[in-house]
Formats: C-alpha cells, sequence, structure tokens
C-alpha cells in the first residue's frame, strides 16, 4: 500500500478491485492501432483495470474518497465488466490501512457511477444501511441532480439504488461548486466526464496530492486527445485536461489515478506536447 504525506494529512492509496473494460470505449476516439502498443486485451477486446480509493487521516478525522465496485452487481454487469470474484477489497483494504468502517468521518464521492459508489452502502440485510455509519457523504449537487435522470447514453453507469437511499436518510451532503471542504484539502469540479464531477486535491508546500477521478481514469488519458467513450462532453473535457496538466505540473502535484492497474500515483512532466510519467511508490 502506497502511503504519501501532504500537509497535516496521511494519505493512504487502497486498491479496491480488478476489472476489464471495453478498449474501444476506454480509449473512445483513439484507433486501436495506437492504443494496443499500450495495453493488452482478452478475447472481449476487454483491458483490465482497477477501482482505487484514498483514506485521508489526521488527527480524527478520516475520509475515504470512492467506494469501488462494492458486492451486489448484477451477474450481468460483473460478466461485462469481468469483475474478478472477491474483489470487493474495500474493506480489507481498509483494514489493512488500519481503519475499521466505523472510524470514518467523511465519504467524499468524486462522482455517483456505479465503479465509485459501490461500496457506499451495505446490503448484508434486506434494508441498505450506510456502510460507514458515522460518515457525512459528500457529492456535488450537479452530480446527484444528473445522475437522478442521466441521458440516455450514460443511464447505466449510474445505479440508483447505490447512491439514493443514502439521500433519503439524510446522509448526503449535496455541495454546490468548488470549496476548501477541510483545512488544506480542496474540491475542484469538471463537468467533461460527467456534470459536477469533483476531484481532491490536498494542499502541501512541496507536492500537492490530487486524487483526479475520471478526468484521468489512467496515465494513457493524460495526453489532452485520450478520452473515453464514456465522457459526455468531449470538447469541454479536453479544455478542463489542458487547464488541470498545467496546474499539476506547475505545482509539482501529485496525481492518484482511480483506475490504472500499474501505476497508483506519478508526478508528471511536460515538455512542448510530450508528457512524461514518473512513477511513485513510497513517502516513507
Ligand atoms: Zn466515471
Amino acid at each position: 500500500m502506497t502511503t504519501l504525506i501532504a500537509g497535516s494529512y496521511t494519505i493512504q492509496i487502497l486498491e479496491t478491485g480488478r476489472m476489464a473494460m471495453d478498449g474501444g470505449a476506454v480509449f473512445g476516439p483513439i484507433p486501436k492501432a495506437l492504443w494496443q502498443k499500450k495495453v493488452a486485451t482478452d478475447e472481449f477486446n476487454r483491458v483490465a483495470m482497477v477501482t482505487r480509493s484514498i483514506l485521508i487521516s489526521s488527527g480524527g478525522r478520516r475520509i475515504l474518497v470512492d467506494t469501488g465496485l462494492g458486492n451486489h452487481l448484477q451477474e450481468k454487469l460483473r460478466k461485462i465488466y469481468r469483475i474478478e470474484a472477491g474483489s470487493d477489497n474495500l474493506a480489507t483494504a481498509l483494514n489493512d490501512a488500519g481503519c475499521q468502517p466505523d472510524e470514518i468521518t467523511d465519504v467524499i464521492l468524486t462522482h455517483l457511477h456505479f465503479d465509485h459508489t459501490g461500496g457506499a452502502l451495505n446490503f448484508a440485510r434486506d434494508e441498505p444501511l450506510p456502510a460507514f455509519p458515522n460518515a457525512v457523504y459528500h457529492v456535488q449537487r450537479t452530480n446527484f441532480d444528473w445522475a437522478n435522470t442521466p441521458c440516455e447514453i450514460d443511464r447505466a453507469s449510474y445505479i440508483r439504488r447505490n447512491f439514493y437511499p443514502l439521500f433519503e436518510m439524510g446522509k448526503l451532503h449535496l455541495l454546490d461548486g468548488e470549496t476548501e471542504i477541510f483545512p488544506g484539502i480542496e474540491l475542484l469540479t469538471s463537468d467533461g466526464h460527467t456534470p459536477g464531477q469533483q476531484h481532491v486535491l490536498i494542499h502541501d508546500d512541496r507536492a500537492p496530492v490530487f486524487f483526479c477521478g475520471d478526468l484521468f481514469p489512467t496515465v494513457f488519458h493524460l495526453p489532452t486527445a485520450w478520452i473515453s467513450a464514456y465522457d459526455l462532453q468531449p470538447l469541454k473535457l479536453i479544455e478542463e485536461k489542458k487547464r488541470i496538466v498545467q496546474r499539476v505540473v506547475a505545482g509539482n502535484w501529485r496525481i492518484i489515478f482511480p483506475h490504472d492497474p500499474a501505476i497508483a500515483a506519478a508526478f508528471i512532466e511536460k515538455e512542448n506536447d510530450t508528457i512524461s510519467i514518473l512513477k511513485i511508490d513510497d513517502d516513507d
């Protein structure tokens, strides 16, 4: 488990699941002739991915960002996304990080797509219960509203029972735009992948840490034009990516990638149009 320090916070990177997604969807407009040089495919043209969360701790506050795939997805979806048996590792990963579910004070959901919200609720009994009973769950209002009435393209990505019960229980804190949610922890927003996605920036004098959500699902999505078929507003996303990459490079940010199977965290450097990735292992 990679552990980073930023400001007064310790950040543990948790791998919470393994899956595979259609390569054509993952790389959108990019021809396979180009992306196949970088990633392998299985017999159904799928590329391996992971789901990642981070646990941010300081004093008594323990903030979990995203909750992975969970363990209650329909069998049909488990097959489509090659979700491996026992791949709900959120509880195990948290335990390995020295944290129990009832210690989580806050859950920040970057957005409500099923591969980021699957572990938010516990379905072990008939009625769903919050998987983190003492936590407030934070999401952008724009994303919550969108998730409740998604468009035809992304309807399948929003599974209502993953998140709506939290709203009914009064556990969901709806945010209106960018904000410093805790001292030194800023939420940035973007709309290109899906409306009202939020990204977590943990400030540090030397090297801030940035959990980028699906702005850059993998390191292969760092170049501006490498977007996926799941991105609803490609041109907007391209502008957002350009702006963020500039800040990442200028500010010496460390990026944590939610879906890259090989690289959890990296510094990036940019010279003209060439992006170099410097993998990060551990701070200690
Ligand atoms: Zn997404």
